[in-house]
């Protein structure tokens, strides 16, 4: 019999938050949910409340959390509704928890994940931004703290699949990685034709259902650049050691190419319940509910090299990493900023590409070797108010 895992998701009412409830709901009596946090969508919190009855519940602001109060209320529910950033990190560190799935999307889920791996916890990463602002002071945290971190991507899950528990192997073992990527909507479009593409066209993806955010970002690859980063940090690995192919149908998940020329890699259907299984699992496995791959039904598999035209993003990762400590917060933070304003309809898709280099031209960061989390964040605020002024000038 497992011991029972208490559990935070942070970003429960997202794709992938909604995901690891549906992986948990298969599991009655392997997982507790400790806590439950959104942004908005108080309807879809407190529906989740009803059904897992967490200990804690956290709203950003205060109006919010007085309707989640009154849902409860109504239902005789005793969750506790607490408020803002400063309560996501308390969630995150408690000492009741053992697990933490980071399920907010952008550099918003950078604090908490810092600290619930300076408190020891086993943190599922799905949050891909937290990791490509922190770097390398994330990964003391882990260290310092004791924690065992997941991936949950699926790509770095793959990865991760394809190598053996003991990570001291690991540099030994491995020549490079291949990231798979779908290569989004738009691979075949005219590049010609890319500025007459709506947020809609962006976030209708041909294989995954995810968020708004990340469709967008593997709509122009911007997805992939940051998976780049992150898999440096996850695995240890020289920029010029992380590879990318499209590979359109999203079957294998990503590879390890080894020392003898061995290629491992981990296939599957595209549902990110694979991973969240894994990671809530691992080192055993668990029903993930996900579909199987039917062999019998699976035509062919292809591979293509990126096209640097079309996704002019994806070079920006290595640039980024072998830039100084700091360039990789600057990318993420101007793509978040022009990613909302493409969703939102004030600029174009072909600009945020010009928002994300102009940026990274316009704020060379100058952070010290003992830089800490408020510098990175101040570091962050300065890059979105830079990508704001590149983004006026391109209207202008
Ligand atoms: P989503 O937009 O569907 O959900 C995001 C969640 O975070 C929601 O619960 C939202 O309320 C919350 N949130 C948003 N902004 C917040 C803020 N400022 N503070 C606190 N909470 C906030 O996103 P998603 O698609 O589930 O992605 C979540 C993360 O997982 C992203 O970093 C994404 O890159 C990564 N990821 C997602 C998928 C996928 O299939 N969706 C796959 C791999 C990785
Ligand atoms: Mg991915």
């Amino acid at each position: 019999m497992n011991p029972l895992l208490n559990l935070v998701i942070l970003g429960s009412t997202g794709s992938v938050g909604t995901s690891t409830l549906d992986v948990v709901a298969r599991h009655p009596g392997r997982f507790h949910v400790v806590g439950l946090t959104a942004q908005q969508r108080v309807d879809v919190l407190f529906e989740q409340c009803r059904r897992f009855r967490p200990r804690v519940a956290v709203l950003p602001t205060e109006p919010r959390a007085a309707e989640l109060r009154r849902l409860l209320a109504a239902e005789g529910l005793v969750t506790e509704v607490r408020v803002g950033p400063e309560a996501l990190c308390e969630l995150a560190a408690a000492s009741e928890v053992d697990a933490v799935m980071a399920a907010i999307v952008g550099a918003a889920g950078l604090r908490p994940c810092m600290a619930a791996a300076r408190a020891g916890k086993r943190l599922l990463l799905a949050n891909k931004e937290a990791l490509v602002v922190g770097g390398g002071l994330f990964m003391q945290a882990v260290a310092a703290g004791g924690a065992t971190l997941l991936p949950i991507d699926s790509e770095h899950s793959a990865i991760f699949q394809c190598l053996p528990e003991d990570r001291s192997t690991w540099a030994r073992r491995i020549d490079h990685i291949v990231l798979t990527a779908s290569g989004g909507p738009f691979r075949q479009r005219d590049p010609a034709t890319l500025h007459e593409v709506t947020p809609a066209m962006a976030v209708a993806h041909p294989n995954w259902v995810m968020g708004q955010k990340i469709s967008v970002d593997s709509a122009t690859m911007m997805n992939k650049a940051l998976e780049v980063i992150e898999a440096r940090w996850l695995f240890d690995l020289a920029p010029e050691r992380i590879k990318v192919v499209i590979h359109p149908q999203s079957i294998i998940h990503s590879m390890v190419v080894c020392r003898d020329g061995s290629v491992l890699a981990q296939l599957g259907t595209p549902d990110m319940k694979v991973p969240i299984a894994y990671g809530l699992s691992f080192p055993e496995r668990i029903e993930s509910g996900a579909p199987r791959l039917d062999f019998e039904q699976l035509q062919s598999l292809s591979f293509e090299p990126p096209d640097p035209r079309r996704f002019p993003g994806l070079q920006l990762a290595w640039d980024a990493l072998r830039a100084p400590a700091g360039t990789t917060a600057v990318l993420n933070a101007a793509n978040e900023e022009a990613v909302a304003a493409f969703l939102a309809g004030t600029i174009g898709f072909g600009a945020i590409h010009s928002v994300n280099a102009r940026t990274l031209d316009r704020l060379p960061p100058r952070l010290g070797p003992s830089h800490t989390l408020d510098d990175l964040l101040e570091l962050d605020g300065r890059a979105r108010d830079v990508a704001r002024q590149v983004m006026r000038e391109l209207a202008a």
